[in-house]
């Protein structure tokens, strides 16, 4: 731990000391540490004596104010370190801190591993565009989407990428939470808050996850300002995430907006059917985990808009699998991933379709005799078309036997319109909002 800080307190002291007292610095050689004091030693007396009057009172001081309490240092001779050993031990040192760096960069996430479809294709190009150029084009760049569509695995990608491939750069991945309560931490104490500004102001690529996080947060949209113009002043790359388009984000301050939308704003939509069975087949895969078609057809069929979910349900059934020694049907998928699956996808034998009909002729406000009957009305035709859709998620009614609910309408107008509603459902706020609100009016 005190190791780590000491570290910090070399590099710190190397930016502020006269060179002077540098040298005596640079023969200062960590050994142990012990309760709150770190253990120096050094090749000979002198050195030690050179470094005590010159730099211990200082290192101390800036140990102290990095560890938030009182850290002593206690100095010692020691024979067997020659000086070579110290500046090899000062490289390492330097080199570890730069992996520390990186340690928030979760190696999983790579390109090789997202899986690409036409819902993140474009993204997912930008992305890699950015990778082998740094700096150089879609500077800075947004990547929006909702809550599991891979926005925190494609910033991460960009990042081992270009850790993988220029190692010598100084790539940061942060949150906007963590960066806002590091701001926090560093803003009652001078010396940490230089700290924290250098971290970000010196980053060659700094990546923020989560940006719509500091809405409402003036000191750290502040921070983040000025950390935008000092980087890309220098040409270096910023890549941040967000829940939503900058349009739809509130209580950030318009000159922050203006930067944000310079450069590129990609967006992550929900996978198609095909992806998510890509993304499916690939984790079972990963996991070895043996699971039949029909399977892995229900859970893509009924987890649509959130790969996390996907995700959590295979885990949930190859751990199941594995708990019970047990081969995975249908049967087990529907009882097990129920909390994945939205409520309204799960059918219930309780609402009936003339309840059905009945809710969604209430929401758009219609009369049930117009939505069984032939009106063309747009409004109506629109109520017509979600109550046959809710009736065919919601009921265990076949095809024909919803049709019989409304005038003349066969199987093939009712599929039509559940398809009608299923591909927009996902897109279209509105609709998303009545079938929601129905919904629950029919679970009360
Ligand atoms: P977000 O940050 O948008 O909420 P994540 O990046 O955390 O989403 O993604 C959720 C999970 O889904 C992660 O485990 C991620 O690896 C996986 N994932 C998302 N998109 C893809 C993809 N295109 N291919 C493979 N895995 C993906
Ligand atoms: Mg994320």
């Amino acid at each position: 731990m005190l190791k780590d800080l000491w570290i910090e307190t070399v590099e710190r002291l190397n930016q502020t000391m006269p060179s002077s007292g540098k040298m005596w610095l640079k023969n200062a050689h960590f050994k142990d540490e012990k309760d709150n004091n770190v253990i120096l030693s050094f090749s000979s007396p002198f050195y030690l004596d050179s470094f005590k009057k010159k730099c211990q009172e200082q290192a101390e001081n800036v140990l102290s104010d990095f560890a938030g309490t009182d850290i002593k240092l206690t100095l010692e001779v020691d024979n067997n370190i020659k000086e070579e050993e110290i500046v090899e031990k000062k490289i390492t040192k330097l080199s570890e801190k730069k992996k520390a760096v990186n340690e928030t960069l979760n190696s999983d996430y790579t390109f090789d591993n997202f899986i690409v479809g036409e819902n993140n294709l474009f993204a997912c190009n930008v992305a890699k565009v950015i990778s082998n150029n740094p700096g150089t084009s879609f500077n800075p760049c947004l990547i929006y989407g909702g809550v599991g569509l891979g926005k925190t695995h494609l910033i991460q990608a960009i990042g081992n990428y270009i850790y993988d491939h220029n190692p010598k750069m100084k790539v940061i991945y942060v949150t906007a939470e963590t960066f806002t309560n590091e701001l926090i931490q560093a803003i009652s104490n001078k010396t940490a808050n230089a700290k924290f500004k250098t971290k970000y102001r010196t980053a060659d690529v700094l990546l923020i996850d989560d940006i719509h996080f500091i809405a409402d947060k003036i000191s750290t949209q502040e921070e983040i300002f000025h950390t935008f113009n000092e980087l890309t002043e220098r040409n270096k790359q910023i890549v941040f995430t967000c829940d939503r388009p900058l349009t739809e984000l509130t209580g950030i301050n318009e000159r922050l907006i203006t930067r944000f939308r310079k450069g590129a704003n990609v967006d992550l939509q929900p996978p198609q059917y095909e992806t998510r069975m890509a993304i499916a087949l690939k984790k079972c895969k990963d996991l070895n985990f043996k699971i039949s078609q029909e399977v892995l057809e229900y859970i893509c069929l009924n987890i649509k808009t959130n790969i996390r979910d996907l995700e959590g349900a295979l885990t949930t059934l190859y751990s199941f699998s594995e708990l019970v020694g047990k081969e995975i049907t249908k049967e087990i998928a529907m009882e097990h991933i129920k909390n994945f699956i939205p409520t309204q996808m799960i059918k219930s034998t309780e609402v009936t379709i003339d309840q059905i009909i009945s809710q969604t002729a209430s929401y758009f406000n219609v009369s049930t005799f117009d939505i069984r009957g032939k009106s063309r009305n747009k409004n109506v035709s629109l109520a017509r078309h979600i109550s046959m859709y809710l009736s065919s998620t919601m009921t265990n009614l076949s095809l024909t036997e919803i049709g019989k609910y409304f005038d003349s309408k066969d199987h093939t107008t009712v599929s039509y319109a559940i398809n009608k509603i299923k591909s927009i459902e996902e897109s279209d706020e509105s609709i998303k909002r009545a079938t929601e609100t129905i919904i629950s009016n029919l679970k009360k």
